[in-house]
């Protein structure tokens, strides 16, 4: 995933600082140097990478860590804070300005190729389950498969397109979708403008006379995070020429080394507001520096995974299983329950990462299959082949038994048994979390839980 090779280097350069005890200015310096080469590594912008070193050191010397009784723990949380910095800070001009009176406009704008299209269905989709009512306008008449892209997007998400005959003059269809968005009560116009290969002066003449025109309440590039410092390029050009309120930054599930989204906010000036995390149309999220600070750092990001759960765990469901746990009741079945629970939260590797600590176990190798392979079908059709008695109660699964269930189920006995196993580290786990005691229970009750 991206960023991992940071995540790497970083990890490995914090760690050797840390079991070190006592630091030297000089220790100081050169895992510092060590930060900066991971990050040019990561194809962060040059100027951004030794701006960022440079800053981290000035704070190291101002708040004396040197003499701190943690010399490691407070570099690290210096570091964490220029992160967030260079990610673009925790203002509120990383979110979306929805202030004006509706319909309010958002105007996308981008190269071809860069997910314009996409993200403008993906924003519609996000934007409605915020309680908004939104119309998507098809102004890319320059690529002719976008209206129709545009087109099944908006039928597929049963939301509005605003589209006109190929040929129709881009300006027009602004306005003339305006006039319909009035009519028919929309709250938030989105509009697809024309991208192109490169950037040309018909483009950009283009974006200006719309923006002119429909006097968008938010102007947002659409950038390919996988082309690195050529998004940041495609950024600085679009906001030099048309003034950008901001950006949506795509693929970002990819892997990408990170360069763009760590340089894109400090060459530009321009906030990140949304990234693309998929080809889906709910793959789209809102840009948080902390948060992506804090997976970078393999701190896990706690937040967005409890608000991916609630958005994707079914109320009723949860309660149930919530009701057993805290009676230290927990079965097969339960186990199953949260296996489907879990895998409705998105691709499994996404939400590990966002687990404190998890980040370097969901990229061991092992784990490589158990989180993308045909895992979870298999867990399903063992579980299956137990009578309900077993599944309740996995302890009286005998030997036979056991063998019995594995060819019923097309798996093995080894892999039964690291099910029932895993299983049973659970249930110790989840026993210990609703008796209060124990390191699980601890750490529920620092997240919260
Ligand atoms: P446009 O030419 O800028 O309108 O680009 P499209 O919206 O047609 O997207 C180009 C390709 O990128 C399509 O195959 C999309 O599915 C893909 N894409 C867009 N956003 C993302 C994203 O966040 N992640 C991934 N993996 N693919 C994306």
């Amino acid at each position: 995933a991206m960023f991992d090779s940071l995540s790497k280097r970083l990890d490995g350069i914090f760690n050797n600082l840390g079991g070190q005890g006592k630091l030297t200015e000089e220790d100081v310096n050169t895992a510092l140097r060590e930060v900066r080469l991971a990050l040019i590594e990561a194809d962060v912008n040059l100027k951004v990478a030794r701006q960022f070193v440079d800053r981290v050191k000035e704070k190291a010397i101002g708040s004396d860590v040197m003499g701190s009784l943690t010399p490691a723990q407070q570099v690290l949380s210096i570091v964490q804070e220029e992160l967030i910095e260079v990610l673009g800070g925790t203002g509120e001009n990383n979110r979306l300005d929805l202030g004006g009176s509706p319909p309010n406009i958002i105007m996308l704008v981008g190269l071809q190729g860069s997910g314009k299209t996409t993200s403008a269905a993906k924003l519609a989709n996000y934007l409605r389950k915020q309680g908004q009512r939104p119309l998507l306008v098809a102004a890319d008449m320059y690529r002719p498969a976008a209206v129709n892209q545009i087109k099944s997007l908006g039928k597929q998400l049963n939301i509005p397109v605003y589209s006109e005959p190929m040929g129709a003059d881009p300006v027009d269809i602004c306005v003339n979708a305006l006039d319909y968005a009035r009519e028919q009560a929309i709250s938030v116009m989105i509009l697809d403008t024309a991208g192109r290969l490169n950037i040309d002066e018909r483009m950009m003449n283009e974006v200006t006379n719309i923006r002119a025109r429909l006097k968008p309440r938010e102007v947002l590039l659409v950038a390919d995070a996988m082309t690195g410092q050529e998004a940041v390029r495609v950024a600085d050009d679009f906001n030099k020429a048309v003034s950008l309120t901001g950006m949506v930054l795509t693929k970002m599930d990819g892997d990408a080394r990170g360069g763009a989204a760590l340089s894109i906010r400090s060459v530009t000036g321009v906030p990140v507001k949304f990234m693309g995390m998929g080809e889906k149309t709910d793959a789209l999220e809102p840009f948080y520096p902390d948060r992506l600070a804090s997976r970078i750092l393999g701190l896990g990001d706690v937040l967005s995974l409890i608000e991916r759960a609630q958005e994707s765990i079914d109320q009723e469901e949860a309660l149930k299983a919530q009701a057993k746990l805290q009676q230290g009741k927990f079965d097969l079945e339960d186990f199953l329950n949260a296996m489907h629970q879990l895998k409705r939260m998105g691709p499994l590797r996404q939400v590990m990462e966002m687990m404190p600590g998890f980040n370097k176990i969901a990229q061991m190798p092992e784990m490589e299959e158990a989180l993308e392979g045909d895992h979870l079908k298999y867990i399903e059709a063992m579980i299956l082949s137990m009578t309900k008695e077993e599944r309740r109660n996995p302890d009286i699964i005998d030997g036979s038994r056991r063998k019995r269930i594995s060819r019923g189920s097309g798996t093995t006995v080894q892999e039964l048994n690291q099910l029932l196993e895993q299983f049973k580290e659970m249930r110790t786990m989840i026993r210990q979390m609703s008796s209060g005691k124990g390191p699980w229970a601890q750490m529920a009750r620092q997240y919260g839980g």
